[in-house]
């Protein structure tokens, strides 16, 4: 079931990849594993999945270790500064980096291991409260400050959790915001800061994401169905 999942979801993206003229090789697909049993990682790693994401340090730190082989786990959650030096290492990308502070601690333990850190900065797009993440206008500021202060800090790109709506299309300012804002901050050139990577769609809108440029999806019900959380 998990297979057949992951693969439907994989062709619509595909087929929208095809649709708006972008490369499918374009598009990463994160199959968003948190609160899952290691068995549905297990299994979908069978058919050649590699990129998994979770939002808390501690069950992708415990995941990590117990996998039966390597594979890409991204931390698409909060990160708390007090969780900064167990995660390193553990994560291929930290999608979730929202101020300085947590920026500096990234950069103390990553310079401690000699070793860089990707991350996206997460912005909060539709500035809703129940969220994390950076005002649009306060982006390019926090990027210019990481990238002049941290050089262990690798910035990849910009990620956003858009609100949750009914019809998707409702998110496609959003995202097309999103995108520009990353244009903006590409066109300006600075040092040891790339903008490849777009973090955004989820199980409700990828496909709309993926249209308006989305690098990186991130679907977790889709795929591996409904989650509990009081388990
Ligand atoms: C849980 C989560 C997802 C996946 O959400 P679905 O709607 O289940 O696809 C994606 N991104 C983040 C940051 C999440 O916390």
């Amino acid at each position: 079931m998990l297979k057949e999942n992951y693969k439907k979801v994989r062709a619509a993206i595909d087929e929208a990849c095809e649709k708006c003229g972008r490369k499918k090789e374009e598009v990463l697909l994160i199959a968003v594993s948190k609160t899952k049993p290691l068995s549905d990682i297990e299994e979908l790693i069978t058919i050649g999945v590699n990129d998994f994401g979770e939002n808390k340090v501690q069950e992708l730190s415990k995941k990590y270790a117990e996998v039966s082989k390597p594979v890409n786990f991204h931390l698409i959650g909060h990160l708390q500064t007090n969780k900064v030096k167990q995660v390193i290492g553990k994560t291929c990308l930290i999608h979730s980096v929202d101020s300085f502070h947590l920026a500096e601690k990234i950069e103390v333990e990553a310079a401690k291991l000699d070793t860089t850190v990707d991350v996206l900065i997460e912005v909060n797009v539709a500035e809703e409260d129940t969220k994390f993440g950076l005002k649009l206008e306060e982006v390019t500021a926090l990027i210019s400050d990481i990238a002049n202060k941290c050089p262990h800090v690798k910035i990849k790109g910009l990620m956003t959790i858009a609100p949750f709506v009914d019809d998707p299309e409702e998110n496609r300012p959003v995202f097309r915001k999103l995108r520009q804002l990353s244009l903006d901050i590409k066109s300006k050139n600075i040092d040891n800061v790339s903008m490849e990577v777009l973090s955004m769609g989820m199980t409700n809108d990828y496909i709309v994401a993926v249209e308006e440029g989305a690098t990186i999806v991130r679907v977790g019900t889709a795929i591996f169905g409904e989650r509990n959380y009081n388990i």
